[in-house]
């Protein structure tokens, strides 16, 4: 795509993503008790490439009716699933794992079509990590009398199972692999943007001859997902997206017997100390926010600058900022894709406006952005302070609100005041500040000197409003067991 390319000191040739041999169907039916099948509402929704504009595929709205059908083949499915020996369930698991990287380059284009993000991303990371998540808990099936000594772990049950569009794939991954693993059987329904990697998901589970049932894949949109959430045999709610949602889906469910855990949105907060690395630190800002278009819930989108080392920090963001590569997701080069939804940039736009309109002030670098599709180039604010809305609130975009600070306390006492805590960042030579800090931040996440490292093996999951439970790591399995 020549139009991508953007002002910058130089310019590379475009290096697009062969996309031949993706074989995509027009309509993709629902994924219950083993088979596709046609849902009860005979609806479907159009899946957009938020890059062009276009249509990919059509996807099923599943109804009621067709929730009832998957939750009753799940619950038909957990009897023997529950009982088969766990090191037959590891064989299954371990079979996905692998089928997913045998697939992992048409994997990886499906996502960056169906969701916006560059190729690089889904490739590198999006996809190994979901294998990786299947591996991991794959690993841990024949092994739960030894993660939990003398506490007789046992399945819960039925889970429903609702996702976001930032890393479809991946969420299905760390979903669906401790679930099953554990001995449950599980009804998960993807976002509506992004349905088509769960649908392929669905493909390979059929094709590793996973039992009928064990798996289902229901899609649609909210209608659907309270569908899920409000059923009456489930025994287990387990929800990844917004803050507002996880209310409504908390409120829903109190008073039943469904356990749930809640992975909702953050805030996070960079911290940059005047001994860090500063060049360091610099591509941890970009990494930080501008990861998969800042569509992370842990992105760092509140940054803080140790006052003696501001100016030169923000000239080198600002300048690495112009060199940031936005456009064609399928482009090797790209570093900023397209925004998922014109919905998404629509409330982007908002805040940028409001960032505006209450004294911020605004740098963008000059991008020549392509006509169709979704876009946002990289944005940061200054002048902002903590009761800024750009501050306070979770935009899931491009945009960086930077604040200076001078002392330790004052930073931690700035970091903390948000109504999220799920991630933060800190950049320092010393290993004493990092302690402090991790014991005083309040967020599930502290990297230091790194930011958005993720790894299966490691508990991950939020504080205050960013919801409760963990995702990742032998933590990962207590959200699926009753552990007497
Ligand atoms: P969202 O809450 O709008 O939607 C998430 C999912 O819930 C979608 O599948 C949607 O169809 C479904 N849904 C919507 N309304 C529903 C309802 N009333 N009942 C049941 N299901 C319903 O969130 P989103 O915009 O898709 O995702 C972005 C949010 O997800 C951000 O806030 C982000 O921080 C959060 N997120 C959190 C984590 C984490 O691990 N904490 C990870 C990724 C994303």
């Amino acid at each position: 795509m020549s139009d991508t390319s953007q002002t910058s000191s130089w310019s590379y040739a475009s290096a697009p993503e062969n996309t031949d041999h993706i074989v995509l169907k027009e309509q993709y039916d629902l994924f219950i008790n083993g088979e596709f099948i046609k849902p009860d509402s005979k609806k479907y929704f159009k899946s957009i490439n938020p890059a062009t504009g276009e249509v990919i595929a059509s996807i099923s709205e599943a109804n009621k009716k067709d929730v009832d059908l998957a939750v009753a083949s799940a619950r038909k499915a957990f009897t023997s699933w529950s009982k088969i020996e766990p090191k037959e369930r590891a064989k299954y698991i371990f079979r996905i794992a692998r089928m997913i990287q045998e697939r992992a380059k048409e994997f990886a284009i499906i996502e960056s079509i169906d969701g916006g993000k560059p190729i690089r991303e889904s490739r590198d990371v999006d996809i190994p990590l979901a294998a990786s998540h299947f591996f991991y808990y794959a690993g841990w099936a024949d092994k739960l009398e030894y993660a939990f000594p003398n506490k007789n772990p046992k399945p819960l049950g039925v889970a429903g199972q609702i996702i976001p569009w930032n890393f479809p794939l991946l969420m299905a991954a760390w979903k669906i692999a401790p679930a099953i693993a554990c001995g449950n059987t599980v009804v998960l329904k993807p976002a509506e943007t992004t349905s088509l990697t769960a649908l392929k998901l669905a493909e390979v589970i059929q094709e590793s001859g996973l039992p009928k049932g064990v798996v289902n894949i229901v899609t649609g949109a909210g209608k659907t997902g309270s569908e899920i959430v409000n059923h009456p045999d489930l025994d287990k709610i387990a929800f990844t997206g917004s803050t507002q949602v996880g209310k409504l889906i908390q409120n829903s469910i109190v008073g039943t017997q469904k356990k749930s855990t809640l992975e909702l949105g953050g805030k996070g907060a960079n911290i940059i100390f005047e001994d860090a690395a500063i060049d360091q630190a610099v591509e941890g800002i970009i990494n930080a926010i501008f990861f998969n278009q800042g569509h992370v819930c842990c992105a760092g989108s509140r940054l803080f600058v140790q006052e003696s080392v501001a100016e030169i920090v923000i000239d080198k963001l600002k300048d690495r900022m112009s060199s940031l590569i936005v456009g064609d997701p399928l482009d090797k080069n790209t570093d900023i894709g397209a925004i998922n939804s014109k919905e998404q940039l629509d409330t982007i736009n908002k805040y940028i406006k409001v960032g505006r309109e209450e004294g911020g002030e605004i740098y963008q670098p000059t991008c020549n952005l392509p006509s169709n599709g979704n876009w946002c180039p990289p944005t940061l604010f200054l002048n902002v302070s903590q009761s800024h809305t750009i501050v306070q609130e979770e935009i899931f975009g491009p945009v960086l609100a930077i604040q200076t600070f001078r002392t330790i306390d004052e930073v931690i006492e700035k970091a903390n005041n948000t109504p999220f805590g799920l991630s933060a960042g800190v950049w320092t030579e010393k290993g004493a500040k990092i302690f402090k800090l991790t014991q005083e931040l309040n967020a599930g996440v502290v990297w230091a000197n790194t930011y958005n490292k993720f790894d299966s093996t490691s508990p991950f999951g939020g504080y205050k409003e960013s919801g409760f439970g963990r995702e990742g790591g032998l933590h990962g399995l207590i959200a699926y067991l009753n552990v007497e």
